[in-house]
């Protein structure tokens, strides 16, 4: 037990079963009357089933959707967060995460942090434990072993074989030299010449009709040190106002730190907008202000993609996509599931 994790913490944490990510939790209430949902992106089947039966147990839905978020987080085959994720240009695993608090209009974020597996535990003690928003780099991580995170090597053997690859492959003038086709790994092969985007998003409502959000990357794979998304970014990243509703994004950051999408999705939603129009209202946004001609296919649309999430306090939701195809999770009651997307364009982003 963490000298910063005081026993009573420790005690409901440990009856829920949860583990270090608990430091900074509260403890459970009484469940009440409304009917439960929860949100993530399409890599939080697992996160939506989770973060219900905490609900169900009375779990803070902040406190539910960050347990949910942390097994994609401990998970070595999700290259886009946490442990295994994919690092930065000098093979470093960077991670960002944010997380907001309905009842309390709280938000605490970290950006650019190593060797710590679950950022958005850390992001909920800035938020808890500090009078701050954002701690980046050395401080987050300072911060972090502070409250008793354990530092761990967050590059696994497969992310380093991608990333190696990727050096190999990268420089024309590069003094690095790839194998030859036939003696290259099968796993390192499926991501060869792919620059990955992936996050994971949830939101949570509560029986209380009380919301949370969390959202966690490793962000745009071999980014430059230092690069920093959209994710940790609150009211781009995510966002939520508890009396209207919770929103979230996954995909290319820099389109969305210049749009702040979730705020326009809970803006949208506080004027009585559906769910589904505000992610549709969100990717217009960011289709009409992409400028730059790099971005731009021939029919000036985003050669990229961005997805964004969206729970309304009456329980409706969306998931919302520029290019069709994508999915989102869900668990609103029965079981959790993925579902389609609603999307601008109504085909595939061509690669
Ligand atoms: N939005 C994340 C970032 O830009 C990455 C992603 O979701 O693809 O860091």
């Amino acid at each position: 037990m963490s000298d910063n994790w005081n026993r009573r913490e420790f005690l409901s944490a440990s009856a829920l079963g949860l583990g270090l990510t608990a430091i900074g939790s509260a403890p459970p209430k009484a469940v009440g009357k409304n009917r439960p949902v929860v949100i993530s992106s399409a890599n939080g089947l697992r996160t939506v089933e989770k973060a219900m039966d905490l609900i169900r147990a009375g779990v803070d839905p902040l406190d539910a959707a960050i347990e949910g978020v942390a097994i994609v987080e401990a998970d070595p085959n999700d290259r886009s967060v946490g442990y295994g994720g994919l690092p930065n240009e000098e093979g470093v695993v960077e991670l960002d995460a944010a997380v907001m608090h309905g009842p309390t209009h709280g938000g605490g974020s970290v950006a650019s942090l190593r060797n710590i597996m679950h950022p958005a535990a850390v992001a909920r003690l800035v938020m808890k434990r500090t009078d701050h928003c954002l701690i980046v780099g050395e401080g987050a991580l300072k911060f972090a072993k502070a409250h008793g995170f354990p530092e761990v090597d967050l590059l696994t053997d497969d992310s380093r074989k991608i990333w190696l690859h990727w050096k190999e492959t990268n420089g024309k003038e590069s003094d690095w030299l790839a194998p030859e086709e036939g003696e290259l790994d099968p796993l390192v092969q499926r991501f060869s010449g792919v620059r990955l985007h992936g996050t994971i998003h949830c939101s949570a409502l509560d029986t209380h009709g009380d919301l949370g959000c969390v959202t966690t990357t490793s962000g745009l794979s071999f980014k430059i040190p230092g690069r920093v998304g959209d994710s940790p970014i609150l009211g781009a990243g995510l966002y939520l106002e508890n009396d209207f509703g919770s929103a979230g994004s996954t995909g290319r950051g820099e389109a969305n730190l210049l749009n702040l999408c979730s705020f326009l999705m809970v803006e949208d939603l506080r004027r009585g907008m559906a769910p589904r129009d505000a992610v549709i209202d969100a990717c217009k946004r960011v289709a009409s202000t992409t400028k730059a001609k790099r971005l731009l296919d021939a029919k000036g649309r985003p050669k990229f993609d961005l997805k964004f999430y969206c729970l309304a306090k009456d329980g409706r939701f969306a998931g919302g996509s520029l290019w069709a195809g994508a999915k989102f999770a869900v668990h609103d009651g029965d079981s959790a599931r993925l579902v389609d997307c609603v999307s601008l364009y109504d085909e595939p982003l061509k690669t």
